[in-house]
Order: structure tokens, then C-alpha cells, then sequence
């Protein structure tokens, strides 16, 4: 399988290369060159099957030799054994036909971890095979950092820093990445903001020299492909749950920078069954602005209830869009650059195309709080506050009630305890077994001026130099 970039520029290249690349040399994202199709009758053969031998049947076509089928087998069982329930990713029932697919029972408890859990054990696995080491660099402000400590922890040949504004990420997101212990595992707190944090991350991208040469960085944000790829097995293991692909599912999916709903319409094109996708975000709604006025125009960021989906700009929203265009990097690439300075829209059949393929719909903290105490009133269930948004814009955009719906949960509610509490409710949603005793735990972290030197300065001299 090749990979080409969404701005048509940079060289193909190969699963491994992709692994271990973030952006192409031409600013844009690697998707691959074309996508595995499977048949009805070989989706309906799956039916049965664990998730990692669904998650091997899904994504070997996108790995092919970089890792050989028996391997691919033994690290996707490891991966997915992590996960603290049988079924890796259960469906609850809320009503008739309406469900949540519950992707938050791994290490760090949100949907991160599918993919995350992953990640560490492919990149270890190649670059062993590659006698390489790379060091891991990103910024948080909240879920993306402990998921990504939790995938590398055991990794022999990655560092990983992560930089999170000090004293500005809540108690159980700051605890969840600096009580993991091990010695390649290395917390900054930054005395700065996140964008602080951000813009030293990709400064240091872009001029990797304070490493001397003796190692590189590698990227596990979103616009990473592996990350894509693994998230795209959940939408068949729902399916074939509730009776796909012999009839079709709709899905509703919290999102803020594409990466779970992008994964989404490639299970579909891919041959999965699915008549409807629900784009649904928060009051930074850039997609459903987009959607709704063919219009993609940045606002100020909004500090919402739902953090993990705040954002200005929709990174893998690129990879849409160059579907879009048939394809046309140079068409992307103007775009975009256009984009960086003001709104731009695409030719209105584009956009009706992109309309056939999305609903979508934005919803504010208040609709959010609503959602969580009702679906807790009707239920006893308790939503976190974005899988409440997802079960929002599912029943505000659902098409047809015959056909199943199901919104991606994204994050366990303890993860989130203010919003459940500003819901009104008096419930306290309790840490699950593996995580109770999160706050005794002993943390380690080192803060760090907000000065790009001093941090480089401190990753060249604590990344494992063997
Ligand atoms: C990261 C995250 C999201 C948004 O994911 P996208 O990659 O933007 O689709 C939604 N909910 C939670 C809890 C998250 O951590």
C-alpha cells in the first residue's frame, strides 16, 4: 500500500515512513493511494469474530508487509486485551433502535486509546526491525497526552516529552500522564498556555537540530494515518453487532478536528452499509458551519464543557476535502494556504456532494447539560458531556428510525466531572477499578519556563541516548 499527500507535492511513500512522518514535506496529510473494498459477503463472513481478528481482517490491507500477518495478529490481540471489558467496544441501548458504542474502556478512558494503544506497538515494532529510535513530542491540554504516554510506555525505542501549560489542565488529565512510570516517559509543564506549548512543538518540527542528529522526532497527534486506520474498525464491529451489513447503520460522532467521523466515511467506502453520518460538534463549529453555508472560516476559540473538541481549525478535514476535489492536490493546496488568511468556500457540486455524504449540527454547554440529565432521568445512564453532544445531534439530524443509530462515546463521564455536575445532577460518576486510586498515585513532572531553548535543552539531555 502506498500513501500519497493531500497536497499533491511530496513523495509516496510506504506504511512504516508514514508511521514515523507527521505532516508530508508539502504541508499536507498521507492517506493512502486507494482503499481496500470488501464485499458484502466476506463483511457477513466476520460476524463472530473478536475485535482484534476484525481489527486485523480491516486493517492489514493498510500495513501489507510492513508488519507480517502473524505479528499483526499477536500485537492486535495485546492491544485490545488492555481494554477492561470483554467486548473491547460494548453497544449500550438508550431507546428503540439508538445506541452508544462505548469507546472509552481502555487505559486512559476515551476513544484515544484505540488508536494510541496501537501506535506505541507498531512504532516500536518498526522501528526495532530498523535498529532506529525516535522521540515523541506533543502538546496537550488534555486527552491526546495521557492516551499517547499510556501507547508508548513500554516501548523500548521511543521517548516521549509532552508539554501541558502548567497548572492549566484539570487534576484527573494532568494525573492520568504524570503517574505513569517509566524512565522513557517525560512530563513538562510549561509555565505558559497551551498554544505556548504548541508552537514549540512545531518550531521544534521544523528545526530538529537540538537533537543533534542522533535521533528524530516523530508525531502521534491526529493527522496521523495509523491513527485514522485503527478507528475505522469500530464502525464495522457496531454493524456487525446490530445485524450489518445486511442493513444499514447511522452514526452520530463528537468531533473537532475530523479525525473519528473521516474514519467513518472510509468504513463506508470501504463497503460497510452506512446511510447516514452525523458531523457533531461544539460552539466551535467550523464544520457545521461549513456544512450548513459552504462557508470554512476560523472564529475565536470557545471554552467549552467539551474540551477534547476544542479547536479553530478541522485538521483532517484536508482529507475530505481532497476526496472532494477528485483527488487534485494543487486544488487542496490552494485552498488551503486561501483558507489561512480568510473564509473560502468550494464549488457549490462539491459541496452538495459533501452535504450527501454529512449531516451535521453544533451543540452548546446548555443542550449539552440538557442531553446528560435527560438520557440520566430516562436511563441511569450517565453521558459524558461529548458523547451527550453526540446523542444530541443524532436525534436533531436522525433520517429514518428503522435504521439503527449509533453515537461514538467517546470518554468515560468521570473523566469529566463538571459538566456532569453542571447538568444539575448529584450523581458522582466514580473512577472505574483500574483507575481508583488515580489520586494516591506518586506523579512525576518537571516545569519548565515558557522558553523553547530550556525545553529543547532539557529533551536533549533526557531522551535515552543508547
Ligand atoms: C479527541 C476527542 C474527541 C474529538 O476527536 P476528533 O479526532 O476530533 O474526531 C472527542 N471526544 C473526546 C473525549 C476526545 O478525547
Amino acid at each position: 500500500m502506498r500513501y500519497i499527500s493531500t497536497r499533491g507535492e511530496a513523495p509516496a511513500l510506504g506504511f512504516e515512513d508514514v508511521l514515523l512522518t507527521g505532516l508530508a514535506t508539502d504541508g499536507g496529510l498521507y492517506v493512502p493511494e486507494s482503499l481496500p473494498h470488501f464485499s458484502l459477503e466476506e463483511i457477513r463472513s466476520w460476524r463472530g469474530l473478536s475485535y482484534s481478528e476484525l481489527a486485523f481482517n480491516v486493517m492489514h490491507p493498510f500495513v501489507d508487509d510492513a508488519v507480517p500477518a502473524d505479528d499483526f495478529r499477536k500485537m492486535l490481540n495485546e492491544t485490545y486485551a488492555v481494554f477492561a471489558h470483554p467486548a473491547v467496544a460494548p453497544l449500550v441501548q438508550l431507546d428503540t433502535n439508538e445506541w452508544v458504542m462505548e469507546l472509552f474502556r481502555g487505559p486512559t478512558l476515551a476513544f484515544k486509546d484505540f488508536a494510541l494503544q496501537l501506535l506505541g506497538r507498531l512504532l516500536d515494532y518498526v522501528l526495532e526491525k530498523r535498529q532506529q529510535h525516535v522521540v515523541i513530542m506533543g502538546a496537550t491540554s488534555g486527552d491526546t497526552g495521557s492516551a499517547a504516554i499510556e501507547g508508548c510506555r513500554r516501548c523500548e525505542h521511543v521517548d516521549i516529552f509532552i508539554l501541558h501549560p502548567y497548572q492549566r489542565v484539570s487534576e484527573v488529565q494532568r494525573r492520568q500522564m504524570t503517574t505513569v512510570q517509566g524512565d522513557n516517559i517525560h512530563n513538562i509543564a510549561v509555565r505558559g498556555n497551551f498554544d505556548d506549548c504548541q508552537r514549540m512543538v512545531k518550531e521544534s518540527f521544523s528545526n530538529q537540530s537540538f537533537l543533534g542528529g542522533k535521533t528524530q522526532l516523530a508525531a502521534v497527534n491526529s493527522i496521523n494515518w495509523a491513527r485514522i486506520m485503527a478507528q475505522i474498525v469500530y464502525y464495522f464491529h457496531a454493524s456487525l453487532a446490530l445485524g450489518g451489513p445486511d442493513r444499514s447503520m447511522a452514526f452520530s460522532v463528537p468531533t473537532g478536528n475530523f479525525g473519528d467521523i473521516f474514519a467513518g466515511y472510509l468504513a463506508k467506502k470501504m463497503g460497510l452499509p452506512i446511510s447516514q453520518l452525523v458531523i457533531a460538534t461544539n460552539r466551535n463549529d467550523i464544520l457545521h458551519r461549513f456544512m450548513s453555508g459552504n462557508k470554512y472560516e476560523q472564529h475565536q476559540l470557545e471554552h467549552t464543557l467539551s474540551p477534547s473538541m476544542d479547536i479553530m481549525v478541522s485538521s483532517n478535514f484536508e482529507r475530505l476535502l481532497f476526496d472532494l476535489h477528485g483527488r487534485d492536490g494543487l486544488a487542496v493546496k490552494t485552498l488551503l494556504e486561501n483558507a489561512a488568511k480568510g473564509p473560502v468556500s468550494i464549488e457549490d457540486y462539491r459541496w452538495k456532494h459533501a452535504r450527501k455524504l454529512f449531516d451535521s449540527d453544533a451543540v452548546d454547554d446548555k443542550a449539552t447539560c440538557d442531553t446528560i440529565r435527560e438520557i440520566y432521568q430516562q436511563n441511569e445512564y450517565l453521558l459524558d458531556p461529548h458523547t451527550a453532544i453526540g446523542v444530541r445531534a443524532a436525534r436533531n439530524c436522525r433520517r429514518d428510525p428503522a435504521v439503527p443509530m449509533i453515537t461514538l462515546g467517546t470518554a468515560h463521564p468521570a473523566k469529566f466531572p463538571d459538566a456532569v455536575a453542571e447538568s444539575g445532577l448529584s450523581v458522582q460518576p466514580p473512577l472505574p477499578a483500574h483507575m481508583a486510586d488515580l489520586f494516591e498515585r506518586e506523579e512525576r513532572y518537571t516545569v519548565l519556563d515558557n522558553n523553547i531553548a530550556g525545553v529543547q535543552e532539557f529533551i536533549a539531555k533526557n531522551w535515552k541516548n543508547t
